[in-house]
Parts: C-alpha cells; sequence; structure tokens
C-alpha cells in the first residue's frame, strides 16, 4: 500500500514524520507537503505561476503550493506510484465544526476523496505544547480500520484528538460537525507610510455545547471522528426551492 501524507502546516511540521513512523508498518509512505504554512487556505489551487517542487529527501517532496495542489500533483504523476490511501494531518490546532470550510488540512483529505481514494484529516485540539504522539498512533489504527472496511465514494474522515497522553483518552466517538459563534473581528492599524493595513484577528473561537458535537467530544477527552459528505446539495431546500416557480 502506498500511502500519501500531506498537511497545510509545511514540510517542517514535526507530525508529518511522526505520522510516517507510525504509518510505514501499513506500506511506503510518501511525504508531500507544502514548503510553508499554508493553514487556512481551504480548498485553493496553484493556476496563476508554475510550482517549484523540492525533494530535500527519498520520497520525501516540498511543494511552493497548496494541500490541494499536493495531492493534485501526487495523484497525476509526480510519484512513482499512485497513492492508494491519503491522510492529511496531524494539524497543530482543531478542525471541528465550521472551521472545516477554511481549512487546509480537511481540504487535502477532501481532494484525495475528490480522485477516488479513501482519506482521512487529523488535528490536535491544541493551542500551546503539543504532544502528537497519540495521535500519530490512533491514525495508524484509524487507517487500518478504514483499509478493511472501506469508505463510500465522495466522502472523508474529519478526525480531531484531544491534546492528552493515550492514557488520558476516554475513547472514541463518531460525531457530527459543531456550530462556532463566530467572534471574529477586523483591526486596522496604520503602517510606518500612513496606510492603513487590516488584520481579521478574534478570541479564540466559542463554540455551541451541542450534543453529539464533535466540539463536545473533544471537550469530554474523546476523540471526535466525524464522517464528511461532498455533495454540498441541500435536498430539502431543493424541494422548497421548486415551489418558488423561478422565472426565467
Ligand atoms: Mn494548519
Amino acid at each position: 500500500m502506498n500511502i500519501l501524507v500531506t498537511n497545510d502546516d509545511g514540510i517542517t511540521a514535526p507530525a508529518l514524520y511522526g505520522l510516517r513512523e507510525s504509518l510505514k508498518e501499513l506500506g511506503r509512505v510518501f511525504i508531500v507537503a507544502p514548503d510553508r504554512d499554508q493553514s487556512a487556505t481551504s480548498h485553493s489551487l496553484t493556476l496563476n505561476r508554475p510550482m517549484r517542487i523540492d525533494r530535500p529527501e527519498p520520497d520525501v517532496y516540498a511543494i511552493d503550493g497548496t494541500p490541494t495542489d499536493c495531492v493534485l500533483v501526487s495523484t497525476h504523476g509526480l510519484l512513482p506510484f499512485k497513492p492508494d490511501l491519503v491522510v492529511s494531518g496531524v494539524n497543530r490546532g482543531p478542525n471541528m465544526g465550521d472551521d472545516v470550510f477554511y481549512s487546509g488540512t480537511v481540504a487535502a483529505a477532501i481532494e484525495g476523496a475528490f480522485q477516488g481514494l479513501p482519506a482521512l484529516a487529523i488535528s490536535l485540539v491544541v493551542s500551546g505544547v503539543a504532544d502528537f504522539t497519540y495521535a500519530c498512533a490512533f491514525a495508524r489504527s484509524l487507517v487500518d480500520t478504514m483499509v478493511e472496511r472501506g469508505l463510500p465514494p465522495k466522502s472523508v474522515l474529519n478526525v480531531n484528538v484531544p491534546n492528552r497522553p493515550a492514557a488520558e483518552i476516554k475513547g472514541v466517538k463518531v460525531t457530527k460537525l459543531g456550530m462556532r459563534v463566530y467572534e471574529d473581528s477586523l483591526i486596522e492599524r496604520v503602517d510606518p507610510r500612513g496606510r492603513n493595513y487590516y488584520w481579521i484577528g478574534g478570541d479564540a473561537p466559542i463554540w455551541q455545547p451541542e450534543p453529539g458535537s464533535d466540539f463536545l467530544a473533544v471537550d469530554e477527552g474523546y476523540v471526535s471522528v466525524t464522517p464528511l459528505h461532498l455533495d454540498l446539495t441541500d435536498n430539502a431546500l431543493r424541494t422548497r426551492l421548486e415551489e418558488w416557480r423561478l422565472k426565467p
């Protein structure tokens, strides 16, 4: 089995190599990752300039592109073999609830699914000192089960792991995406040349503690596994929309 490991934190992120260590018993691991931090780039593609690809060591590639670029080039001839599976992460920081729309980590897994591969995204829910040991071990056991059981097309698993040692993990919960309370703010400042500049800021996200949500599971010390479906069509609204009798 050929396993593609990617991320959005960039090629220097230690968790990439932790994942490689834990997954190498299952097959040959290729790391193809952005050459710098590409967090929150979502599903963007590089189309308006050429990309450069470095190979700092065998089976490790650094691309001056996005996580989606990494999966696309890996499934279109960069690697000697087409990967059988995509693992994206382990991201430094959560990817829960509505935040999956911004996440480059989740986007890379989604791209894997678009390319017809089983794929999972995994993130460590941490803001300070991170210990990726347990998350990497969990990824291995989940990959094992995912390969055995299989995933339907156009679906991915989104995993969030509490930042705790293995002994303090309470279990695994299958969850739904939680709801974030948006507290983003726009900060306006003036640069030394008198021009305004802007930062998107805000405090740490606040979540609604909904039963069954990814946020609540992690908060209670469980690994959260959320199945995501990539058909965004709202079929209930589709039926109602028919009743609008839209005119040309
Ligand atoms: Mn990231």
